[in-house]
């Protein structure tokens, strides 16, 4: 998967890292399910009951889900990206606008520092090497 531009600028990558990583989890859990109906009789004391496996694999996929909703956040406008994205967006194409995000979706914050940081310069800074001898 690609890095997300703006989840990245504004340091929330590691958010879209960790629902990656609880989804990861669950699914993990769905083929031990599906391994543990498909060979009832084996390792029954070491593998958890299927009830178990069920509920802790759609419980950590809703908490996954739950974390991308509130955590994700502009730290501008502070609005839930997560949530104003399902509002605008189906369900389906919701990881696609994510994914595509270059900036918020509320106030246009793109992530990047504001002016005061040393960047963007670069078309005039040939000659520019600190000529302020006295
Ligand atoms: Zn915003």
């Amino acid at each position: 998967m690609n890095k997300n531009p703006w989840l990245y600028q504004t340091g929330q990558n590691w958010k879209m890292g960790l629902f990656n990583f609880l989804i990861f989890i669950s699914l993990c859990l769905f083929g031990i399910l599906v391994w543990r109906i498909n060979y009832r009789e084996a390792l029954t004391s070491i593998i958890p009951s299927q009830g178990t496996l069920s509920l802790a694999f759609v419980s950590i996929g809703a908490l996954a889900i739950t974390w991308l909703w509130f955590s994700i956040r502009c730290p501008k406008c502070k609005i839930s990206i997560g949530s104003y994205l399902m509002t605008k967006s189906d369900a389906l194409s919701f990881f696609n606008d994510l994914s595509k995000l270059h900036r918020c979706p509320n106030c246009g914050f793109d992530g990047l520092k504001e002016k005061g940081d040393e960047k963007g310069t670069d078309s005039d800074g040939s000659a520019q090497n600190h000529t302020s001898a006295p």
